[in-house]
């Protein structure tokens, strides 16, 4: 598989992401696209429709707010907290063994 092919964290969840080899992100619910900025919001990539302004959110393997997002987001979606919690946990061992997105943003 090439490196720069997204891979799935959590498929089937309410709210799954995508890690890269720069960073992980959330899939937008409609077309399991990412987020894109548009004129004057974040919009789906696939269909162009307004989404919550996290789905525009990128973070690395060690960033705790970028975890803390992803909990926050699936709370949103209605997930029960303790499942989120496991969400959390699972997407966090799926994304170390791809041995992606390890460098924090920005350090190059
Ligand atoms: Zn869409």
């Amino acid at each position: 598989m090439s490196g720069h092919e997204p891979i799935i964290l959590n498929p089937g969840a309410p709210v799954t992401l995508a890690i890269v080899d720069y960073g992980i992100y959330p899939l937008t619910p409609c077309c399991q696209a990412s987020g894109k900025g548009l004129e004057d919001c974040i919009g789906c990539r696939a269909c162009y429709r307004e989404v919550e302004v996290y789905y525009g959110d990128v973070w690395s393997l060690g960033d705790e707010r970028g975890w803390d997002t992803y909990e926050w987001i699936l709370l949103d979606e209605g997930v029960e907290r303790g499942e989120a919690r496991r969400l959390v946990a699972s997407a966090r061992e799926q994304a170390a063994a791809t041995g992606r997105a390890t460098t924090p943003l920005g350090v190059r």
